[in-house]
């Protein structure tokens, strides 16, 4: 099966898994994991980070920082399609008990008009303390809704630096930094100096089974410590996993490039076939959305699987596929036959 859902897929192969058996492991919780120790270290030099924090999710990094950037009754600042407030289960305010306030934009990536037009001013007349305090901006590179689009790293150090001029903190959720960063030719660190915390996610594009790194200053991963605890994040021996994520760190960042020009390929096959609404230059990195005019998402997702190709079906005619370190370039060369099968020639 050439399974395009999501990167979310891959499974650890000979090598990672030997890596994970030979980990050296400790109880975390006791700050005694030498293998978790090391990848918090690394993870965060190679964001600009002075410190980490290993968390079983991307959902918790991101709200593990939420809740430490934040006090209840606070607001927050996120795009309308992102992660945080569409996939994470309402979590901001069940969890963290802010407000999230939505910017409506283009792919994911907007300016920081956006953001200066969200916070609230000073208004004559109005009584003081009546608005909340606006207290974080949430950008997400690459975003996933969007279509795994890359933020120009101008526009993000520009909408960055409004949000804190405006006293405003900033996290980036960078799930998939690692292919922003290999897309715009730029060290993770040049998006990561930005923010104030970022949270990455190793079992991604990365292909570790499990595992997310939240990164920031010393004192804010102190504080996030607390609340990794308070979520039920605490792990033991965890070094079983963590030395899966350095495999992955050393072996699978260069390599993403290739999943970028695989996702490229697979666009531009699907714009030739009739009934097919795809902009292929808008494929960025690994994550393509296309539109379906002349059939339901969920038949065409039944008739691929039915000739060995999973795709992700979301909404009524709109398919994603991701490609990812366990798809090859003999799938993508199959999948490519399989929807031509499905929806003819052009
Ligand atoms: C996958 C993802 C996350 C975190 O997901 P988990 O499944 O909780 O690890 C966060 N943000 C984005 C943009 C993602 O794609």
């Amino acid at each position: 099966m050439i399974d395009l859902r999501s990167d979310t897929v891959t499974r650890p192969g000979p090598a990672m898994r030997a890596a994970m058996a030979a980990a050296e492991v400790g109880d975390d919780v006791y700050g005694e994991d030498p293998t978790v120790r090391t990848l918090e270290e690394r993870t965060a030099e190679i964001l600009g980070k002075e410190a980490g924090l290993f968390v079983p999710s991307g959902t918790m990094a991101n709200q593990v920082a939420i809740r430490a950037h934040s006090e209840p009754g606070d607001e927050i600042i996120a795009d309308a399609h992102s992660h945080i407030l569409l996939y994470e289960r309402a979590a901001p305010t069940a969890v963290s008990g802010v407000m999230p306030r939505l910017v409506q934009s283009a792919a994911g990536v907007f300016d920081g008009d956006a953001v200066r037009a969200l916070v609230h001013g000073p208004l004559p007349g109005m009584p003081a303390g009546l608005f909340p305090p606006t207290r974080l901006l949430c950008l997400e590179n690459t975003h996933n809704a969007g279509g795994g689009t890359v933020w120009p790293l101008p526009t993000f150090a520009e909408t960055a630096r409004e949000a804190r001029r405006h006293g405003l903190r900033v996290h980036c959720d960078g799930a998939r930094l690692w292919n922003a960063a290999v897309a715009a030719g730029v060290p993770e660190k040049a998006y990561a100096e930005h923010c104030d915390s970022v949270a990455v996610c190793f079992s991604k594009g990365l292909g570790a089974p499990i595992g997310s790194l939240l990164a920031g200053s010393r004192a804010f991963i102190d504080r996030a410590r607390r609340f990794r605890g308070m979520f039920g994040g605490g792990m033991r021996q965890a070094g079983v996993i963590a030395a899966a994520a350095l495999y992955a760190l050393d072996h699978h960042r260069e390599r993403l490039a290739e999943d970028h020009a695989h996702a490229r390929k697979l666009a531009l096959a699907l714009a030739d076939l009739p009934g097919v609404a795809i902009d292929p230059a808008r494929v960025e990195t690994n994550i393509l959305y296309f539109r379906l005019e002349k059939m339901a998402a969920a038949r065409f997702a039944e008739a691929c699987e039915a000739r060995g190709v999973r795709v992700l079906p979301i909404g009524v005619d709109t398919v994603r596929l991701v490609t990812h370190l366990d798809v090859a370039p003999a799938d993508v060369t199959r999948a490519i036959e399989v929807f031509t099968a499905i929806l003819g020639r052009g």
